[in-house]
């Protein structure tokens, strides 16, 4: 369970236009975290950074201590799990998706997608393997099921970081409320960065970090926040 700290990170995606001007926090290892602020803030920008999307042009970002630069993409990419808002499944099985479409599948993939649907309170609609011609067309499910497949395709990677971007704005408030309760088990064993619109739906995590303009412009508990107004 690493730590994931920005260190007086500065970046801009066009030269005279700086988006974050020297971000620096901490996410200490194990806890879950959540970046609130409005849009344009750089929510999704310092997401990008930890995935390396792109460099920053100052400053560090460390997994672990760890300067991200000095990591192989291989295996930051199995550090961090990335749950997006808008998730692309094949159209397919579930089980297809979970193990990312491998026809080679082993019995080995296929218990560990079975794991990732149990996470995800999928496994009564996963059929019996990959290739089998049962179980739901991945384009038929509800937008909440799919949502979940994609976080059960990010889990059987058991990546020890996740960084949820807006994964559950785009559902309605019933199947958010549901699948916000299953991310906050999943979530406890990790460390944890969740990007998010509203308070509301990040009232569980161990800290609120609120960026406005390129800048931590506060951060506390949700009662904390809310208190301060
Ligand atoms: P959101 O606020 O929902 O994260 P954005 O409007 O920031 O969405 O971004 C939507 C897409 O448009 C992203 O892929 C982003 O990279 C791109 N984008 C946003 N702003 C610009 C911009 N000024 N120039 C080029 N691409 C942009
Ligand atoms: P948030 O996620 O907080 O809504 P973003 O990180 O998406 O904010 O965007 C921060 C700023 O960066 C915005 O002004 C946006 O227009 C700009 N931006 C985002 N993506 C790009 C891009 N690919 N190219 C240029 N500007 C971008």
């Amino acid at each position: 369970r690493p730590s994931v700290v920005f260190d007086n990170v500065v970046f801009g995606y066009e030269k005279d236009r700086q988006i974050l001007h020297g971000l620096s926090f901490e996410v200490p290892a194990g806890r879950n975290y959540a970046i609130v602020g409005p849009s344009g803030a750089g929510k999704s920008t310092l997401a990008r950074l930890l995935f390396r999307f792109y460099d920053p042009q100052g400053g560090r970002i460390l997994i672990d201590g760890q300067d991200i630069k000095e990591v192989t993409q291989a295996s930051l990419r199995a550090a961090i799990g990335i749950v997006p808002q808008d998730s692309v499944l094949f159209n397919d099985t579930i089980g297809y998706n979970i193990g990312y479409g491998r026809d080679d599948a082993t019995q080995a993939d296929i218990e560990e997608a079975a794991r990732g649907a149990a996470l995800m309170g999928l496994i009564d609609r996963l059929p019996q393997g990959f290739q089998t011609e049962v179980g739901e067309r991945g384009l038929k499910l509800s937008g909440g099921e799919k949502q979940r497949v994609a976080i059960a395709r990010t889990l059987v990677k058991n990546p020890p970081i996740l960084l949820l971007d807006e994964a559950t704005s785009a559902l309605d408030t019933r199947t958010e409320q549901d699948i916000l309760a299953t991310l906050h088990r999943v979530a406890e064993h990790r460390t944890s960065l969740s990007i998010a619109h509203r308070l509301s739906t990040i009232a569980d995590a161990d800290s609120i970090l609120v960026l406005q303009e390129g800048r931590l412009a506060e951060s506390g508990t949700h009662g904390q926040l809310l208190r301060a107004g």
